[in-house]
């Protein structure tokens, strides 16, 4: 019996103050998680931006490149018709007139050819030889706007190839040249070669998975750096292409989409080139942009998962400290308060809860009850059997009480020697009489012990209590002992009932 009782303890669920540590170290946990989280996702948001400020700056770079040179190469188509249209042109010498008409074109980097085209598209001035060369641009579009439109603006027109020199793909930049009166008597046009982006862009680094592009207002591809897969895509038409779409409806900004070239996520940032039709876009892999930020991520989010792993861990074992620490106390009060042969209450428990359930009774003004029960004839007993079996007796009678009352208010404790008392909180006079007629019968009822011819029966003596002020426990307690008294006397095995318990202050009178 007292090792039931034990098992009963160390198995018991966990303690409320070993539930608050461990939620306790739940939420200080997901507190931390989420402070975490917070700030990863903060730097996240600062990743993005400084990629853009970044990205920013490689444009403006460009930007400033590109635009110094445009302004290089109309400052040349400016000079060329200036000169050109000086009456006195035709006075000087072909040498003289060649460097009249293309000294300041030298000074522009990776320039193509500068020619002058009359009113029909035919060369009538070419920077690379005295005596121009044969041939019409009146099929290029740059000849067909200037010759369609009044506007003196510069224009910038491409890609194409040249059908000389080089024969690589370049961009022209070339003017209306209009007469005295306005009418249109021909192009001064200058070809840039591509491959002068290349090596531009060549010299910035903006990571291995992104590109720098620079495209024209109409969606061709100009160039790229550096080249997807050895392909080029330079000369294709970009303006259909969801990104390009909005890149070239916007005049700078940036956005993060999936490009639709090779579908990997990038983040685009772009601005229009001055006032030239032009436009660059930087493109930066998802990978180039948060690089650095996922590697501190990882870091941070493997220290933070270790600490949180650590104090969970140790709140756990800290509570399972405390579990066993409490167990082990109850274990103790347990055995304090129970009756080492029997594993019922003993005495000092008894005298505890029959004080509590007093106290309560005068409180609710409800009965209590109390039975006192004695073997009987159980020093023949002893002597029967010797005594060790009257201790195996004894703890089948307690059983057999144990088992017998089930409410949980009720107690059934070891007087003392074979006596037992059970304590009926809320019972009237009749319900206390049936239960310890159940009690009665329960005990007769046991198989005889040892083939004895004699079984083992108990008398009970039971009192019943009313409140009244001034009452003290004690009167209880003398009132069922002197109902046991009758109940021996009267023929023993069976139950007598105190009829009236005197209240202390009449008694006192
Ligand atoms: P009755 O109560 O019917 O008047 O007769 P009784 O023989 O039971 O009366 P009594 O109270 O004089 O005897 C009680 C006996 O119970 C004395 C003792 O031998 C025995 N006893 C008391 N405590 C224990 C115990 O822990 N173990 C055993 N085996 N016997 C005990
Ligand atoms: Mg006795
Ligand atoms: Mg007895």
């Amino acid at each position: 019996m007292p090792l039931s009782f034990t098992r009963t303890f160390v198995r018991r669920s966990r303690s409320g103050s070993e539930k608050m540590l461990l939620l306790g170290s739940v939420l200080a946990v997901m507190a931390i998680m989420a402070i975490v989280a917070w700030l990863l996702f903060r730097e996240l948001g600062s990743a993005n931006e400084a990629s853009v400020r970044a990205a920013n700056n490689v444009v403006q770079l460009i930007d400033a490149d590109v635009q110094r040179n445009a302004e290089l190469y109309d400052t040349s188509l400016q000079g060329l018709i200036s000169a050109w249209l000086r009456p006195d042109l035709g006075t000087i010498s072909p040498e003289l007139r060649q460097l009249v008409l293309f000294d300041r074109a030298t000074a522009a980097p990776y320039k193509g050819d500068l020619v002058l085209l009359n009113e029909t598209g035919s060369i009538i001035a070419d920077s690379t030889s005295l005596t121009p060369r044969q041939d019409n641009f009146s099929d290029r579009s740059s000849f067909q706007h200037h010759r369609d439109n009044n506007s003196l603006a510069l224009l910038v027109d491409g890609p194409f190839r040249t059908r000389w020199g080089f024969k690589d793909l370049c961009i022209s930049f070339s003017r209306r040249i209009p007469s005295n009166d306005g009418r249109f008597v021909g192009v001064a046009s200058a070809s840039m070669r591509l491959t002068y982006f290349d090596q531009l862009f060549r010299t910035l680094d903006v990571g291995p998975g992104s590109t720098i592009n620079l495209l024209g207002a109409n969606g061709i591809l100009l160039a790229r750096q550096p080249e997807s897969n050895g392909r080029t895509y330079v000369g294709q038409d970009f303006s259909m292409r969801q990104n390009f779409k909005r890149v070239l409806s916007e005049v700078n900004g940036s956005f993060t989409a999936v490009s639709d070239l090779d579908g990997v996520q990038r983040l685009y940032t772009f601005s229009r080139v001055g006032d030239l039709p032009l436009i660059v876009v930087v493109a930066q892999s998802r990978d180039d942009v948060y690089a650095v930020w996922q590697r501190n991520a990882m870091l941070v989010a493997g220290a933070t998962g270790l600490l949180c792993i650590g104090i969970l861990l140790l709140s756990w074992l800290l509570g399972r400290q405390l579990r066993l620490r409490q167990n082990a106390e109850r274990e103790l009060a347990g055995l304090a308060s129970r009756d080492g042969l029997t594993g019922l209450a003993n005495r000092r428990r008894l005298d505890q809860v029959l004080k509590q359930e007093w106290a309560r009774s005068m409180r609710s003004g409800r009965p209590l009850a109390l039975l006192m029960i004695d073997v009987d004839h159980f020093k023949a007993f002893n002597d029967r059997h010797g005594h060790h079996g009257g201790d195996v007796a004894l703890r089948s009678v307690a059983q057999t009480l144990a088992a017998s009352i089930r409410r949980p208010g009720d107690l059934a404790a070891r007087y003392g020697g074979e006596e037992f008392m059970v304590v009926l909180p809320e019972t009237e006079k009749a319900g206390a009489c049936v239960i310890a007629e159940k009690l009665r019968l329960a005990i007769e009822a046991l198989p005889p012990f040892a083939e004895d011819t004699v079984p083992i029966t108990v008398s009970i003596g039971v009192a019943t209590h009313l409140p009244v002020t001034h009452d003290q426990p004690e009167l209880l307690f003398h009132a069922a002992d002197r109902a046991l008294y009758r109940a021996k006397k009267n023929g023993r095995n069976r139950v007598e009932v105190e009829p009236y318990v005197a209240p202390f202050a009449e008694q006192q009178a």
